[in-house]
């Protein structure tokens, strides 16, 4: 029996996408594979955040920034092959350079959507925030990208792909991102000034779900799309997610789910030797025995038949 966790995005999305891989990663500790997708969202994650020094933008143009993390990019990530620690399984030699090019690409246009708002007077009010609390019965902790006036929470994608507005409307990912900052304002007065909601700091968390505005930067794109904002509607809506998990990992039910998202599967390396033992064992147990069945009386042998003439014209011996 595994204990339940406590749930983080990057968990919550892993356990609703495969239980087998929750286990893998959580459960028995195996190291994820690294690949140039995730080194580039880990490493533009880190970009974003030198754009601001002190409260003023760090570099003087979208070029120089973007040059500025082109040759991080090289010097950090490149040359030791490694990303936080982590081992990069680069698909070929051309690879950690053709990043070199889309990262400078993404980086200028990342400067310059952050310029344009610094000149309109917003920028973010905190990055890479932490935090960690229970709610409900349940503990949740996580990263929030950037927390932005007007008690907004900004997340980056770096990913090609963006999720429709249904897959949006009912990501718990945001869910959990509005809660967290609904708790801390109602434990913290002063945090919640400085987000713009202190105005509401005797309400209860669920009623200010509705005040915190979701945004989905989509890195690759340069697109930010408002994402709905949530109600106590879709914090139920994780709840009955969570609950069904939580009572398969009690439960030791890790099943597997294969699909199309086990091409991108950082265990897949795991996962396939684990079902090669799985497979051995049903034939060591369940193996059929074929043809030894006792005839019934009078009953006749079945036998396969080729007609002969259509074989030997093949060149094959047939034998009577
Ligand atoms: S390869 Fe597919 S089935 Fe196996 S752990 Fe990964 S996601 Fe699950």
């Amino acid at each position: 029996m595994a204990a339940v966790p406590k749930w983080s995005a990057t968990k919550i999305k892993i356990a609703s996408e495969c239980l087998q891989k929750y286990k893998l990663i959580y459960v028995d500790k195996i190291k994820p594979v690294t690949k140039a997708d995730i080194a580039l969202g880990l490493f533009l994650h880190r970009a974003i955040e030198k754009i601001f020094k002190d409260g003023k933008l760090r570099y003087k143009s979208a070029e120089s920034y973007a040059n500025a993390m082109g040759a991080q990019w090289v010097v950090t990530v490149v040359k030791p092959g490694m990303i936080q620690g982590r081992k990069i399984e680069w698909k070929d030699d051309k690879e950690p350079w053709i990043l070199k090019h889309k990262i400078k690409e993404i980086c200028k246009n990342i400067h310059e959507r952050y310029a344009r708002e610094y000149e309109e007077g917003i920028m973010p009010l905190a990055q890479e925030v932490h935090f960690e609390f229970e709610f409900g019965g349940r503990r949740f902790e996580g990263y929030i990208d950037e927390i932005r006036p007007q008690a907004t929470i900004r997340d980056h994608k770096s990913t090609e792909f963006v999720p429709n507005e249904i897959a949006l409307e009912y990501d718990p990912q945001f869910t959990l991102y509005a809660l967290a900052i609904a708790v801390i304002c109602c434990h913290n007065s002063e945090f919640a000034q400085v987000v713009g909601v202190s105005e509401r700091n005797n309400t209860k968390p669920l009623d200010l779900l509705e005040i915190i505005n979701l945004e989905y930067y989509s890195l690759q794109d340069n697109e930010v799309i408002n994402v709905a904002r949530r109600t106590p509607k879709h914090y139920h809506a994780l709840v009955d997610m969570l609950q069904g998990l939580e009572k398969n990992i009690i439960d030791g039910n890790f099943y597997p789910r294969y699909g199309s998202h086990c091409k991108y599967c950082q265990v897949a390396h795991a996962c396939l030797p684990r079902q090669q033992e799985y497979e051995k064992q049903i034939f060591l147990y369940d193996i059929p025995v074929l043809g030894t069945r006792n005839k019934e009386p009078g009953e006749k042998q079945l036998r396969l038949k080729f007609p002969r003439k259509k074989a030997k014209r093949a060149g094959e011996k047939v034998r009577a």
